[in-house]
């Protein structure tokens, strides 16, 4: 078995990884979004640009985004393994990225408007331990920005200014309205990830548990998996295009998914990611070998 610093070692690999490295599905999508565009527009310059940068981070394992947004982590593990052990070592993992400068020291305390200074702080990062049948760990990051944060949103149904009722027809209205509010701040072109039902917190998690999902995969409902390939085409035709330039390619994918709700409540919660949709896993066995995870 690994010591806790053996794991912070391990943690750190995954964070400089997502940190310098967009996934492939990725790089991908925003590739045919710049195929789609028109030459010379400020849309394909936009795209040009992204993609120009995303070569020299990964050349240089460098971080793709001067903001390197807050590490939010999945970790899945045998069963008996201490969660307090290993969310610790992903929160010293976090302060040793930060050193190398991997991360950008990204927290600050409200109270006191100081940065911390080292990438930590209460929440920051965001690390949730799940056990699984499995002899491996597993852990899946994602590193998301503060502008694409800020955009994120949250609606309670029904919404009589959408006309959304509590149906999936008012979860594709509160999601569309999303993307339209951003309105291409939070960099887009971006991705959006969706959770409807669970209450507010529960949501917000599974929305950005989503974006972890492959840009290419399918969502295993069909009523769902036609929600997305619907909103993603509907979304691509509000014009907003990348960074809000105008042009096709507002966002890159759509993932839904959902959670229990009660009786008196129906949440819809959208988190958008920004075309920087940092995003790495591993399967890391208890002798040290790592498997890199789309
Ligand atoms: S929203 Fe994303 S791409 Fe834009 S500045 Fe933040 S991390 Fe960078």
């Amino acid at each position: 078995m690994l010591t806790r610093e053996q794991w912070t070692e391990k943690f750190v690999d995954v964070i400089a990884h997502a940190s310098s490295q967009l996934p492939p599905d990725v790089v991908t999508a925003l590739r045919r979004g710049r195929e789609l565009e028109s030459p010379g527009s400020l849309a394909a310059k936009a795209l040009d640009s992204i993609l120009t940068n995303i070569e020299m981070a990964k050349g240089n394992w460098q971080p793709i985004c001067q903001d390197t947004g807050t590490p939010i982590a999945w970790i899945h593990h045998p069963v008996g393994m201490s969660t307090r052990m290993l969310t610790a070592a992903f929160e010293e993992a976090v302060r040793q990225a930060t050193a190398k400068q991997i991360l950008r020291p990204n927290a600050v305390d409200p109270l006191t408007e100081k940065n911390t200074g080292h990438g930590q702080a209460p929440g920051i990062p965001s690390v949730h331990c799940e056990e699984a049948d499995a002899p491996d760990v597993e852990v899946h990051l994602i590193l998301k920005g503060g502008g694409c944060e800020n955009v994120g949103a949250q609606y309670s149904l029904p919404n009589a200014k959408l006309k959304a009722d509590r149906d999936l027809e008012g979860v594709r209205r509160c999601i569309l309205d999303a993307v339209q509010q951003a309105q291409g701040k939070g960099c887009a072109p971006g991705i959006i990830g969706a959770c409807f039902g669970g209450d507010r917190g529960s949501g917000f998690v599974e929305s950005k548990r989503q974006l972890l999902r492959r840009l290419d995969d399918h969502n295993a409902l069909p009523e769902l998996e036609r929600m997305e390939q619907e909103i993603f085409k509907q979304a691509n035709e509000l014009g907003i295009g990348p960074m809000g330039f105008g042009g096709k390619t507002t966002v890159l994918g759509v993932k839904i998914g959902h959670l229990g709700r009660l009786p008196a409540s129906y949440f819809v919660s959208v988190s958008y990611m920004c075309w920087a949709n940092r995003r790495a896993g591993a399967r890391i066995s208890p002798t040290g070998g790592v498997q890199w995870l789309d």
